[in-house]
Parts: C-alpha cells; sequence; structure tokens
C-alpha cells in the first residue's frame, strides 16, 4: 500500500467526522423537512429502508446493459437486484415489462421520444400553462426544441381537458405520439379518450403518471397500463421511492426502449437507486399503501373543501388525486406573495399559473398544493382542516409580521405531533 493510499480507518470515518460542513448542511435540511409543512405535491419522505438502500455500496458498481447482457464483468449481483426490481414493477402495475434505468422522469420521456420520434415528427401534449410538463413540448426543453409541438389544453367553463379537442386535433395533425399526463391537473384522465386517439392515427400513446405513479399503484386513481403503448413515471413522487425514473410498457415495445435508454441515452445504470426502487416496489405492494394512497386523495379533498370554506378557489371545483390549484385572487395575493407567505409560516409550497391565467408565470394567480408528504407523516382529515385554516390565515395576513408569526407557531407545534426524521437530529 503507497504512502499517499487513505488507511481503511479514513475512508470508514462517518460523514460527521470527514465533513461537518456537508454533515451540517444536511442536519439543517433534516430540521427544514421535520419542523415545518411539506405542501409541494412533487414531494414526499421515503422510508429509512429506502435511504439506506440508495446509500449503500451498489454505487460502486458500473452495469451498463441490460441484466444478464452487461458491457461488465462482476454483475451477477446486481443483475438479480435489478431483476427483481422490474418483477415488482409488473407486478404492482400489471405491465408486461419494465425498464428501471432511466435517471429520472425527463430521462424517461426522452428515451420514449427517441424509440418512436426522429427530430421534426409531431406529438400532442397537455400544454405548459394548462398543467403540463416541460418535457410534453415546452419550447426551452428538448421536447419543444426537437420536435413540432400540438397542444391541448382545458376547456375554460370548467377547466377540464375536453376529449373532443384530443380527438379532433390529433386527427387534423397526425402525431406520432400523444401523451397523456400532468404536473398540475387535479382531476382524473380518461386514458380511454387517448388510447382511441392513438389508434385513429396509427400513434403510439404515452402516459406519463410522473404525478398519480402512487395513487395508481395503490388502486385510488385509474391505470393507465390497460391502455397505454408506454407508461413512464418518476418514482420519488407519490410513489415514494428514490429520486429516479422508470418506463413500463407493452412488451412489443421492450426492445425499442431498451435500445433508447442505453446505449441510445444514458451510460451506466444506477444501482443503488434501482435497488433502492426494489425496496419502493415491495412497501407499495402492502395494504398500508393502499391505504396510503386513498388517505392521500382523502386528505386532498378535506383539504380542498376547507380552502374553499375559508374563502379561496379551487380550479376545477376540487380534486380527484393528490393534488389542487388554488386561485389565490379572492384573499387579495398573487402566487407569488402566495408562495413567499406560506414560506414564511414554514408551509412549503408553489406558485402556479392557474388556466387562462392573466399574470405572467413569473408572478401567477395560483399556489399548487398538495397531501403526499403530509399523509405519510400520519397526517388525515382532521389535520387537513388544520393545515387549511393556518394557509387562509397566513394569506389574508400576508404584510402582517405578528399574526404570520403565530401562524408559524401553530405549524410547528403540528409538525412535531408527526414525527418523521427526528433520530437523524444530534441536536
Ligand atoms: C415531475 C414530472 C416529470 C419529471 O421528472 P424529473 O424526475 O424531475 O425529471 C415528468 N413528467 C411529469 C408529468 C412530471 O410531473
Amino acid at each position: 500500500m503507497s504512502a499517499s493510499t487513505p488507511s481503511y480507518e479514513a475512508r470508514t470515518r462517518k460523514l460527521r467526522d470527514v465533513d461537518p460542513e456537508v454533515f451540517g448542511l444536511i442536519q439543517r435540511e433534516t430540521e427544514r423537512q421535520e419542523y415545518g409543512l411539506e405542501m409541494i405535491p412533487s414531494e414526499n419522505f421515503v422510508s429509512e429502508a429506502v435511504l439506506e438502500a440508495m446509500g449503500s455500496v451498489l454505487t460502486n458498481k458500473y452495469a451498463e446493459g441490460q441484466p444478464g447482457k452487461r458491457y461488465y464483468g462482476g454483475c451477477h449481483v446486481v443483475d438479480d437486484v435489478e431483476n427483481l426490481a422490474s418483477a415488482r414493477c409488473c407486478e404492482l402495475f400489471g405491465a408486461e415489462f419494465a425498464n428501471m434505468q432511466p435517471h429520472s422522469g425527463v430521462q424517461a420521456n426522452q428515451a420514449v421520444f427517441e424509440a418512436f420520434l426522429k427530430p421534426g415528427d409531431t406529438f400532442m401534449g397537455l400544454r405548459l400553462d394548462q398543467g403540463g410538463h416541460l418535457s410534453h413540448g415546452s419550447p426551452v426543453n428538448f421536447s419543444g426544441m426537437h420536435y413540432k409541438v400540438v397542444g391541448y389544453g382545458v376547456r375554460e367553463a370548467d377547466c377540464l381537458i375536453d376529449p373532443d379537442e384530443v380527438l379532433s386535433l390529433a386527427r387534423q395533425h397526425k402525431p406520432k405520439l400523444i401523451i397523456a399526463g400532468a404536473s398540475a391537473y387535479a382531476r382524473q384522465f380518461d386514458w380511454k379518450v387517448f388510447r382511441q386517439a392513438a389508434d385513429e392515427v396509427g400513434a403510439i400513446f404515452l402516459a406519463d403518471i410522473a404525478h398519480y405513479a402512487g395513487l395508481v399503484a395503490g388502486g385510488a386513481y385509474p391505470s393507465p397500463v390497460p391502455y397505454a403503448d408506454i407508461v413512464t413515471t418518476t418514482t420519488h413522487k407519490t410513489l415514494r421511492g428514490p429520486r429516479s425514473g422508470m418506463i413500463m410498457g407493452r412488451a412489443a415495445h421492450q426492445k425499442a426502449i431498451n435500445k433508447a435508454v442505453f446505449p441510445g441515452l444514458q451510460g451506466g445504470p444506477h444501482m443503488h437507486t434501482i435497488a433502492a426502487k426494489a425496496v419502493m416496489f415491495k412497501e407499495a405492494l402492502t395494504p398500508d399503501f393502499k391505504r396510503y394512497a386513498q388517505q392521500t386523495v382523502d386528505n386532498a379533498r378535506a383539504l380542498a373543501a376547507a380552502l374553499i370554506k375559508g374563502g379561496l378557489k379551487i380550479v376545477s371545483g376540487g380534486t380527484d388525486s393528490h393534488l389542487m390549484l388554488v386561485d389565490v385572487r379572492p384573499l387579495g395575493v398573487t402566487g407569488k406573495v402566495g408562495e413567499e407567505t406560506l414560506d414564511r409560516v414554514g408551509i412549503t409550497a408553489n406558485k402556479n399559473s392557474i388556466p387562462f391565467d392573466p399574470q405572467p408565470f413569473t408572478i401567477c394567480s395560483g399556489v399548487r398544493l398538495g397531501t403526499p408528504a403530509l399523509t405519510t407523516r400520519g397526517m388525515g382529515t382532521k389535520e387537513m382542516e388544520q393545515v387549511a385554516a393556518f394557509i387562509v390565515e397566513a394569506l389574508q395576513n400576508s404584510g402582517n409580521d405578528a399574526k404570520l408569526k403565530s401562524v408559524t407557531a401553530g405549524v410547528q407545534e403540528l409538525s412535531r405531533k408527526f414525527p418523521l426524521y427526528k433520530h437523524r437530529l444530534v441536536s
């Protein structure tokens, strides 16, 4: 061993001793999560078991290729890990195949574009300003830069997706790919309509359930798996797994998808994250998770009802999922001020355009709220009424420091009743 090689003792020291600066930052973030109310609908809190798999030595392993067909030696163990994750995924969703390798949600979508489209081809997606995702055709994203985008929207009258518009746009533009899925749409997608549109014009139907995946897994939101050619999702939102993505679909498309992910788009898969996904699936296959998914939706409905009672408006009048778009104008604030005010009392959310928003996207008229993270902490509909009261009181008093301080105290008191990672805090 050369003198410059760190000793076994040096390599096995804890983060706290090796790098107090980063350790301290992680402590600060743990505290922020512990003592605030996390209401960003795309966030959740993973279990210790998921964290443990993510922090494992599997991060050391290169495994380019598919299980059994790798470009590196020593892959027999990680082959088992990836096969286990895929098998559990197919069991959970009833999919014919699953690819566990996408690094995140956007990479999963990008692989689908690579598999089925050439640059310049036309596809359809829900408009970003009406609930869609950047990777469904925003001009600043690869999807909008390299392909022709036809955006569908929601009806002005009820803020619901209009099946007739989807069908007529498809007939008119003959897209090669039709995407259903959203980041800020609280209602149920009618997957059959998209299947019909795709069939009429010979398009691939991609359902991107990044937001709804956990609800789908738990039976609390309709599954697109019987209808879609391909289903993509993130694994860190309602599915409550590691920050990552994945792709499922019909067996006929497996080869094209696998090739597009690797070598088309990515290099080595993150085996530690794939192990954490396997753990996530095991958790999601339990009756507990079914209850979690239903409670998340029940909580969202209770929160929406209580916010309406408090004078706020909910886009489309309510929710069928884990999230809602709150029109904050009735309380005299913009989305931007709403987000900042909630932040000050320890409620984390994000400003969001509402459909037909007169404000620019930097200001917005809405705030997007979700219940997945609070439900993971164990909160129920009773707590949602309390949370709604905090939100209404804060928004009504956005300029009143004393009032905001008293709301902050209430937020902290409620958080302390539902411990999260307090065992990870050293002080
Ligand atoms: C969050 C989201 C994604 C992107 O996921 P990342 O993991 O952030 O890349 C893709 N599609 C939809 C609909 C989303 O909501």
